[in-house]
């Protein structure tokens, strides 16, 4: 195949089964002058399963501003880079940003060879609104930073998309249920596309029963999906009332427009006004 040089490719790479290496990342992979892949020896194993030779170097989160200046001088030399993190796609909670964003400021061309992440896995079946999503990457390790993160995120109404850690779901699960509530709708997916594969969905107390009650599913490599905060704009209301606010709102201020409209519906005033500043805020 043809190869641009100079170049830096941004190649996915499978997230368990080797199946869905895609043709085009095996062609440029083989094409290209060097890989820089996060553990060279795991990479290793991957190119020489598809009998691809092309020498390896690393890059990984504590070499990546030095190589990053090996591969600008490679560029320069006039040759093709791959980048390849240890599964699925570069800089998607792996390394490569430092990278890409070297080579882009030096004028070089990077290009993508898009395929598997866990992340657009996850999302495409764990059956929640996939229009509008937050990807939080991993949780802090550490559990009062975990749980003010969990906190900002709290009232986000678009679908939460986490990485995780075995180790740490039951514990995240926890936290999950005290910062959402019991009741939030989530699935977690776990080791996609692999042999042990396995998805569960529900509200999150149902979620954290399930993991702690299958030790033998609490291995292997975890993503949590899990539902936005429902929208309580107006939901107290009823549409009469929202439409009568709409309309007062528009023409008075909006503390007048709610204790009028409280008068002409007999809704709580309280909540039309609050209603009508959110509504205020979002225009
Ligand atoms: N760059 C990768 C991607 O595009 O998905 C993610 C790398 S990140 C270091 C590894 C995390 O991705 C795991 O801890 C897990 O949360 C998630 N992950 C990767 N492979 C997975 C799989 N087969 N099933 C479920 N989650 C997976």
């Amino acid at each position: 195949m043809s190869i641009i040089r100079p170049a830096l490719y941004v190649v996915a790479t499978p997230i368990g089964n080797l199946g869905d290496m895609s043709q085009r990342a095996r062609e440029v992979l083989a094409a290209v002058d060097r890989v820089a892949a996060e553990d060279t020896r795991h990479s290793g194993r991957l190119l020489s399963h598809f009998g691809i030779a092309t020498p390896l170097m690393s890059l990984h989160e504590h070499n990546e501003a030095q190589r990053t200046e090996t591969i600008l001088a490679r560029l320069a030399a006039g040759e093709a880079v791959a980048l390849i993190s240890d599964a699925g796609t570069p800089l998607i909670s792996d390394p490569g940003f430092v990278l890409v964003r070297a080579v882009r400021a030096a004028g070089f061309a990077v290009l993508a060879v898009p395929g598997p992440s866990a992340l657009v896995a996850a999302l495409s079946i764990a059956g929640l609104p996939t229009d509008r999503f937050v990807f939080e990457g991993f949780l802090p390790a550490k559990a009062g930073a975990r749980r003010t993160r969990l906190e900002a995120v709290a009232r986000e109404p678009r679908t939460l998309v986490f990485y995780e850690s075995p180790r740490r779901v039951a514990d995240t699960l926890a936290v999950m249920i005290d910062v959402f509530g019991t009741e939030r709708e989530a699935v977690l997916a776990r080791e996609l596309t692999k042999q042990h594969e396995s998805v569960t969905s529900g509200d999150l107390a149902v979620l954290r029963a399930a993991w702690l009650g299958d030790a033998e599913a609490q291995r292997g490599e975890v993503v949590l999906v899990v539902a936005g905060a429902p929208d309580e704009r107006g939901a107290e209301l009823d549409a009469e009332s929202r439409r009568v606010l709409d309309v007062l709102r528009k023409a008075l201020p909006v503390k007048q427009a709610a204790a009028l409209a409280a008068q002409i519906t007999g809704a709580k005033k309280n909540a039309l006004y609050q209603y009508a500043l959110k509504v205020a805020r979002d225009e």
